[in-house]
């Protein structure tokens, strides 16, 4: 990216926020969609760019420094006490739960945060609780609708088998030079993460209102003692898994599919939304499978 001077990018930022507000009370709602995504992409951009650390305690101090920082900025207590929180539980080697780190949602007006559904107006510009932007742990929960979630969980194994086409255990065990997963652990992780999703949709079917407990899945995939199982193996068991959740999920009625739950890290979720989530989730494992074939397979 070539250089800009920070505050000029700074002002061109928060410039396109203004607009965008502006535009969309003027009904210009698709030129205002302009503008947002302008902004997100110029962010995003900068991130790109910004190497960060690598090791987990390493991450969960550049928070807290994080946090301190934005203590000058105006950035509400209440967000930033949440933050640090969050990262003590980072750093002690567990996940933040919903109880401890309800979702933000901030007034699409003034920018006014709250912890959690909003149950007032505004504070500040007395905005309707319900135009509060609510931020999610992830876009995966809303990013498909049923027929496409289910035509993802069907198509991605297919384009996984796809990529595995062709290469030997041991190129399926090499892991690469930076030492982190081999395509056996991305197998591994989709096969725990199928396994995560199948027990849930058990849970939705057999119970109301079900539990969900958290799981670090990402964790499971670097655990060495898996052996023997080749990662054929493992990748035949994630292909069995998911056609027995597909046949259940092509049995369920549709209704069912807004049935509730409580997820212990995400709070209240859907079916629809969890088999959104697993379906989205996968996708972005593929180009990690892509990037670690060796190049002349
Ligand atoms: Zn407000």
């Amino acid at each position: 990216m070539p250089t800009i001077h920070q505050s000029e990018w700074a002002k061109a930022l928060i410039h396109l926020f203004a607009l965008a507000s502006r535009l969309e009370g003027e009904g210009q709602y698709n030129l205002a969609k302009l503008a947002r995504a302008a902004a997100d992409s110029m962010c995003r951009q900068a991130a790109f760019e910004i190497a960060m650390p690598g090791a987990r305690d390493e991450l969960a101090a550049d928070v807290k420094l994080t946090s301190q920082t934005l203590a000058h900025l105006h950035v509400s207590d209440e967000l930033i006490a949440a933050l640090t929180q969050g990262a003590e539980v980072m750093a002690a080697g567990q996940l933040p739960l919903i109880s401890l780190l309800p979702h933000p949602h901030v007034c699409r007006t003034c920018g006014h945060v709250t912890l959690g559904e909003p149950a007032q107006k505004c504070p500040i510009c007395a905005a309707w609780p319900d135009t509060f932007q609510r931020f999610m742990p992830n876009y995966w929960f809303d990013a498909l609708e049923p027929f496409a979630a289910m035509q993802c969980l069907r198509q991605t194994p297919v384009e996984a088998e796809a990529l595995l086409q062709g290469l030997s255990e041991a190129q399926l065990n090499q892991p690469p030079e930076d030492g982190g997963w081999a395509i056996r652990n991305v197998l591994i992780h989709l096969r725990d993460a199928q396994g995560v999703f199948a027990a849930r949709l058990d849970l939705f079917r057999q119970e109301e209102h079900p539990v969900l407990a958290a799981k670090a899945v990402w964790t499971w995939a670097a655990a060495t003692e898996e052996r023997p199982p080749t990662a054929l193996e493992i990748f035949s068991a994630y292909q069995t898994s998911r056609a027995q959740t597909l046949a259940k999920l092509e049995q369920l009625p549709l209704a069912h599919w807004w049935r509730t739950g409580r997820h212990e890290e995400f709070g209240e979720v859907t079916l629809r939304q969890q088999v959104s989530y697993f379906a989205a989730h996968e996708l972005t494992h593929l180009p990690q499978i892509m990037a670690l074939r060796p190049s002349n397979a």
